[in-house]
């Protein structure tokens, strides 16, 4: 069994390589590759996958997999082994019962849509992408179909992204989350307006940028295992738990966006460059799920980047960079300017306390679309009642309603946006558990410390890597199932706060 194991860990380490390859094309694709090198890059990038794919499929990691079921049963569940061929035998599943060829199809047919969306969006011309759009239904539904016994046809869908997590239960989590999250919104939209011109100044992109690299650095994202680059749409990648790259994109008109795409990017890295290095070159040697790494960027980013505590220690410092455009901007001023809410159409642009409404709304979207309820020539005018019905918005065209997310044209639908309201559900019951266990956590934020908050996260998440599916991580952690609880009391506490409503 010993070596049947080691020679599974060796097929397994080839994918792993050749994935990392692949991401390490797509990086220096994103970053500093010439515009003329598209082309090839992109046959480059198909190569490899087609020998990934040919990889993951061979039917010897099949025999091998069945052979080693009775040593994994042997072995204790969360021991490495015996995750490590659950997880591989999962993959493997997957990925042989989808043929090849209606992968290269969707593939395909993705590049297609993704090409007419990049045209449609400007223009706003959703009847542009409406054929494409159908066909991505379509597809998506026989994707599903390649898993047959399911509940709802969303679930093999959402079980790509997180194992095991059915349609019900998002739905359910999702119908409690927004019926408490609608009175919060429209509250807070009754104040008066905050004043957030003081993030709208000239902010040099040399000082920003240095900023970013501090405040990361502190929290404890390791620049001996990483680096920060730019890149038109930010992104953390991985090529092994001694490389963990991240992008940002920088803007010197609004200080806001380096800063905290800087922050949301490092809190991913941070995951990946805290899981344990006996996982690497493995599929373990990755998040559990993509909720799960969301919980982590939005806990770093939300959680401890916008609070009052994380400022009262950086603020002096970010004045100290910026002294005309910062210094007589009180700390208080900045703290609300960066926690402002004002419900916007376009989810990217959204604050912490609307942004939900906008996942919850695409979800649902989906759903329909996959259950045959809504055809995707009403889409357009379904996404804007909804608009209007949860934020008291209607798009000013499709460009900037309908059109404005590429999940829908460039993948699938179905299991594209859940992942974002999960991770901040998750991010507060984590942060909750962290708290429990150390309630100084708060004080040394103030005081500019994170490694018990980091240490705690790395010993109970991040060092596991994808051992545990979202639901299990949940369970060992705080006891309990997802649950919303945690999530509402830390936005009611902190906006009733700014916006000084006692109750909700
Ligand atoms: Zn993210």
């Amino acid at each position: 069994m010993e070596h049947k194991l080691e020679e599974l860990k060796a097929r397994l380490r080839e994918i792993y390589d050749l994935e990392a390859i692949a991401a390490l094309l797509d990086w220096d694709q994103n970053t500093y590759m010439p515009a003329g090198g598209v082309a090839a890059r992109m046959r480059q990038i198909a190569t490899l996958r087609r020998l990934i794919h040919e990889k993951a499929t061979d039917v010897g990691l099949g025999r091998l997999l069945d052979a080693l079921r009775p040593y994994e049963e042997s072995l204790p569940y969360d021991s490495d082994e015996a995750s490590l061929i659950r997880v591989a035998r999962r993959d493997y599943e997957r990925a042989t019962k989808v043929p090849a060829d209606f992968m290269a199809q969707l593939s395909a047919h993705a590049s297609a849509s993704f090409q007419a969306w990049t045209e449609a969006r400007p223009a706003g011309d959703f009847a542009r992408v409406q054929p494409y759009l159908e066909k991505t239904l379509d597809l998506s539904r026989q994707l599903a179909e390649f898993f047959p016994g399911y509940e709802h046809i969303a679930d093999p869908l959402i079980d790509l992204q997180d194992y095991g997590l059915r349609t019900a239960t998002v739905r359910a989590i999702f119908e409690r989350l927004r019926e408490q999250l609608l009175p919060i919104v429209k509250a807070v939209a009754a104040r008066p307006p905050v004043d957030d011109s003081c993030l709208y100044q000239s902010f040099p992109e040399q000082q920003q940028l240095a900023f970013t690299v501090e405040v990361v650095r502190r929290l404890g994202y390791d620049f001996t295992r990483g680096r920060q680059d730019k890149s038109p749409h930010p992104f953390t990648t991985s090529f092994s738990t001694g490389d963990v790259r991240i992008t940002i994109r920088v803007m010197e008109n609004a200080l806001t966006a380096a800063l905290f795409s800087s922050i949301h990017e490092a809190g991913h890295a941070m995951y990946d460059q805290g899981i344990d290095t006996e996982l690497e070159g493995t599929p373990l040697a990755t998040g559990a799920s993509s909720s799960v790494h969301e919980s982590q960027s939005r806990l770093w980013e939300n959680i401890v980047g916008r609070s009052k505590s994380f400022w009262s220690f950086f603020y002096p410092r970010l004045q100290e960079l910026f002294p005309e455009q910062l210094g007589d901007v009180s700390l208080e001023t900045f703290y609300r300017a960066i926690n402002k809410v004002k419900p916007s159409p376009i989810r990217i642009a959204a604050d912490e306390l609307s942004y939900n409404l906008h996942i919850l709304m695409r979800f649902d979207l989906e759903l329909q679309m996959l259950e045959g309820r809504l055809s995707v020539h009403e889409l357009p005018e379904a996404w804007n009642a909804r608009m209007e019905e949860d934020l008291g918005i209607t798009p000013a065209s499709d460009k900037d309603g309908v059109l404005q997310d590429v999940h829908w044209y460039g993948g699938m639908i179905g299991g594209m946006f859940h992942g974002y309201a999960l991770g901040n559900i998750l991010s507060a019951q984590f942060f909750d558990a962290a708290l429990r266990a150390h309630p100084e956590i708060i004080e040394e934020m103030e005081s500019g410390h994170f490694a018990t908050l980091l240490g705690w996260l790395r010993e109970n998440i991040y060092r596991h890597g994808r051992k545990y599916t979202t639901s299990e991580l949940v369970e060992r952690i705080t006891g309990e199932g997802l649950n919303i609880e945690p999530y509402i009391r830390y936005l009611r506490k902190k906006y009733g706060e700014l916006y000084g409503i006692a109750n909700f």
